[in-house]
């Protein structure tokens, strides 16, 4: 059935999604501005199920943030904090290890760890919390830090980034989360998060642990205050790293979340937003494997959508997420391994449990074997 196609700067971008050729940058900005969501759905529908078939990936993880002190005040944050500030955290290693056995209950197979760019802890004490969780925890995967948290790290023990992340990765870290990345143009960074690396060291360290073998996820922080050229420039970017690594997993599209920001006054995304970013996304990745709509980030109602524009993942049950929570989300901190089923379900997709690295999960009453 041909489909109904309203924007004609769709239609030769149709053909090349027919034939599977890559498509431009021009492509990805039309994309970005047309108002035929259904046109692009039904693209982005057909790359991913060419790719994944009736699919949808889950996983049954939980969140672990050690810390949200933070040297930089990046003004997309509302989650960082200075050390002297009242509401300020940080956990002792024994409190990372006890908050990481609370999620045993569920038979987790992720732990999810990011922080704040703390000033005093080590990289020998986040090394000796990975060995710590590896022992109590041995087939839980770690999927742990951002490129920002990395850099900073190797930066302050006055060591190479690949120094950096191969003893990280000998002290259990086993991939990378893929945050901090937000949109890599400099322009916008130099507002939004000036203190941070900025888009080519944020690449270099991605370039850097995917040489040794480190897997990573990556991620794009779009409704603030970049264009459409930013969007694409960065997927664009994105892109042209996994052609020469073939390291990224999943890409995942992150809306941004005013609230207790200083851009508080940035109007939130909308569902047509959101949904538009899943679909460009999987129809400009030709060589990323997965598009996750996560579900903490644009809530369940819009994850479950996704699931029709372009989304193979929705990401797990998480347990506990504070980063989104700070800036205003109104999402539930955790959904249970039966509602992750029911959400797939219900938008026709067969709901497929996978490990970090999207491995088969099989689980009987009370342990769980990744089928490899
Ligand atoms: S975004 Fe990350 S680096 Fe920036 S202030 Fe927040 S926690 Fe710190």
């Amino acid at each position: 059935m041909q489909p109904v196609v309203d924007d004609p700067r769709l239609r030769p971008i149709l053909d090349k999604v027919y034939s599977g050729a890559r498509l431009s940058f021009e492509d990805g900005l039309a994309l970005y501005r047309t108002p035929d969501i259904l046109a692009l759905g039904y693209m982005a529908n057909l790359v991913r199920e060419r790719l994944h078939e009736n699919v949808t990936y889950f996983n049954v993880n939980r969140h672990i943030n050690p810390t949200d002190v933070c040297v930089a005040s990046c003004r997309l944050c509302a989650f960082g904090k200075k050390a002297k500030d009242a509401r300020a955290y940080t956990m002792s290693l024994e409190q990372v290890w006890e908050t990481a056995g609370r999620g045993w209950t569920e038979a987790v197979t992720e732990f999810h760890i990011v922080g704040g760019l703390h000033p005093e802890l080590t990289l020998d004490w986040y090394c000796e919390m990975f060995r710590g969780l590896k022992d109590r925890f041995p087939q839980v995967h770690l999927k742990a830090l951002t490129m920002v948290e990395i850099a900073y790290l190797a930066q302050r023990t006055k060591i190479s980034i690949r120094e950096t992340v191969e003893r990280l990765k000998d002290s259990g870290v086993d991939s990378l989360p893929g945050g901090g990345a937000e949109i890599f143009c400099d322009r916008v960074r130099r507002i939004i998060c000036d203190h941070k690396i900025d888009g080519s060291q944020w690449l270099e360290v991605a370039r850097t642990a995917h040489g040794i073998g480190l897997n990573s996820n990556c991620t794009m922080l779009y409704g603030h205050i970049e264009t459409g050229e930013d969007r694409v420039d960065h997927l664009v970017k994105l892109r042209a790293l996994q052609d020469e690594t073939g390291g990224f997993v999943t890409f995942i599209p992150l809306a941004f979340h005013p609230d207790n920001t200083p851009l508080r006054h940035v109007p939130r995304t909308t569902g047509f937003e959101d949904i538009k970013n899943i679909a460009v996304a999987r129809l400009m990745l030709d060589n990323i494997p997965h598009v996750k709509a996560y579900w903490i980030m644009m809530t369940p109602r819009i994850a479950q959508i996704a699931q029709r524009f372009g989304a193979d993942d929705i990401d797990g049950t998480v347990v506990e997420e504070k980063i989104y929570h700070d800036a205003g989300a109104t999402t539930s901190q955790s959904l249970r391994r039966g509602e992750l089923l029911s959400l797939i379900r219900e938008a026709g997709r067969e709901p497929l449990e996978r490990d970090t690295l999207y491995r088969p999960v099989v689980r009987s009453e009370t342990t769980f074997t990744v089928l490899v």
